[in-house]
């Protein structure tokens, strides 16, 4: 079933689903045929006002709620997105342009891992012992919750990328006004209204909308403390450089340019099947996604000319039909963002395969391999966030260490190889903030997502994230009175 009737969205403050204060709306559109969909309000700075203000009363209860109850609310909520799974597939594939079966199989099931796993970290905060660290003074280290967090997603995940903002940040005791991306707001839309079902009013609100005025306007809102962004470095800098008046903790993941070390000693034909997959999903548009391929000159044509095999094998199409396996991108303004990268290849530069718009509706491109690229072009230098692999030659370890650390990014990479010692060199010298050894994309809620550099810093998933949500109280007592 695709969304044809057009839905008309409305913000969630409060526990009340409610027009934006000025009443102006906005449409939304299905990427894959151009069809409105929906219509979503276009909020402004007396919705996040309003928002922020219910989030602020919700504050004291939800930080004071036992870590039991919050952790029942978290697995409330993954069974309900469980029931709704199709609805939401239905949702999340007309207004991303996902493939519905690469999110019902692989997307559904890790939110709903990612919320049990934040209802149980909940329980078990861990830190310093209490103790007497000077004679006759006991320390106890609490943690408490940052409080009111604006945050900010993107629209390649736009679900799970809600769900792993609100995750930590709910466990930490923290109340939450979300933000979707203009062009994907219906699934967390939907999400509000679940949440509304197993949450206290007031501790998760979602406005929709623009980065301007609505984004921004929450950002700088004085009762928020913290924002966190998933988005591009230029938004992410705008951010950390508008709190640095107030010095409301920032929590940014900033995309990435994911360096793929190919060695000459790996079993080429799984490994390229596994690289062009996981450089290919979600239409590429994916922050970890495995599209800067470093190839080792013995084996850099065999790469080529494999991972152009690989890319052939997609299939576009409506992203409802169960043999769609490469959607579109997320809009038309995203495609030809895209295009100006292939537009402006340097003349070494070669598109193997690909390239080119294909002969349907909406936002597609064509899986594409670039090859003979070199390190100072925009196209290794820049995140492109589509359908496109490029691949490098390069001599050495060092060489290929040298260049996959040669980019503003740090956000992941992985190495290929069957040589142990050279695997943890590599994964050691590379400055990323996840390494996979003969994998690629692999995630787990247990362990964190963040970069280095420009990509960011805070980590997403994990107990480090909780962290990231909470302060760090020293009390001393002094016994002798
Ligand atoms: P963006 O940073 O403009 O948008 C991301 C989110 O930030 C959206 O919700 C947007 O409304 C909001 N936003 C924008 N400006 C804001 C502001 N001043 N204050 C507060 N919120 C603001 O990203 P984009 O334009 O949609 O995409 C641009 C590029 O960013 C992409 O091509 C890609 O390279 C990168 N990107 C990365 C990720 C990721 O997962 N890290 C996700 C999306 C986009």
């Amino acid at each position: 079933m695709a969304t044809t009737a057009r839905t008309k969205l409305q913000n969630f403050i409060d526990g009340e689903f409610v027009d934006s204060a000025e009443g102006a709306t906005e449409d939304v559109t299905n990427p894959a045929n151009g069809e409105v969909i929906a219509e979503m309000p276009l909020s402004n700075e007396e919705d996040v006002n309003r928002a922020v203000s219910a989030a602020k009363r919700a504050f004291d209860g939800w930080a004071a709620t036992p870590p039991g109850e919050r952790a029942a609310a978290l697995f409330g909520l993954a069974d309900l997105i469980e029931e709704h799974a199709d609805e939401l597939a239905d949702l999340e594939a007309a207004d991303a342009g996902k493939p519905r079966n690469a999110f019902f199989e692989d997307e559904i099931p890790f939110m709903c891992d990612n919320l049990r796993f934040f209802g149980g970290a909940a329980r078990v905060p861990e830190g310093q012992a209490a103790g007497e660290y000077v004679a006759n003074r006991t320390s106890i280290i609490r943690r408490e919750p940052v409080g009111v967090v604006g945050q900010i997603t993107p629209w390649n995940y736009p679900l799970m990328m809600a769900i792993w903002k609100i995750g930590p940040a709910l466990a930490a005791g923290c109340t939450i006004v979300l933000k979707p991306a203009e062009t994907t707001p219906i699934s967390t839309v939907k999400l509000a209204e679940l949440a509304g079902q197993v949450l206290p009013k007031g501790v998760l609100n979602v406005i929709t909308g623009h980065g301007r005025p609505a984004g921004a306007s929450l950002v700088t809102h004085p009762d928020v403390d913290m924002v966190s962004l998933t988005g591009s470095p230029e938004t992410g800098k705008w951010i950390a450089s508008a709190a640095s008046d107030s010095l409301k903790r920032v929590h940014l993941e900033l995309g990435g340019k994911a360096p793929v070390i190919v060695f000459d000693d790996v079993d080429l034909e799984n490994a390229l099947e596994t690289i062009a997959a996981t450089g290919l999903y979600n239409a590429g548009q994916d922050c970890t996604a495995a599209t800067r391929v470093l190839a080792s000159s013995k084996v850099y044509d065999d790469v080529v000319s494999g991972l152009a095999e690989q890319a052939k094998g997609y299939k576009m199409g409506d992203t409802f039909d169960p043999e769609t396996t490469l959607g579109p991108l997320n809009s038309m303004r995203q495609r030809e963002r895209v295009e100006k990268f292939l537009n402006g290849k340097p003349a070494h530069a070669e598109i193997v395969t690909g390239g080119k718009e294909p002969d349907l509706p909406g936002s597609f491109l064509e899986p594409t391999v670039v090859a003979n690229l070199q390190q100072d072009d925009e196209m290794i230098q820049n995140e492109i966030f589509g359908p496109v692999l490029t691949v490098q030659q390069f001599d050495d370890e060092a060489n290929a260490v040298e260049w996959a650390n040669g980019t503003r990014y740090g956000l992941a990479s992985s190495v290929w190889t069957r040589d142990i010692g050279r695997a943890h060199r590599v994964a050691n010298a590379l400055r990323f903030g996840c390494v996979w050894i003969n994998d690629h994309i692999t995630i787990a809620a247990e362990m964190p997502h963040g970069g280095y550099k420009q990509s960011g810093y805070g980590k997403d998933m994990s107990k480090y994230a909780i962290e990231d949500y909470q302060e760090i109280k020293h009390v001393m007592v002094n016994l002798e009175v």
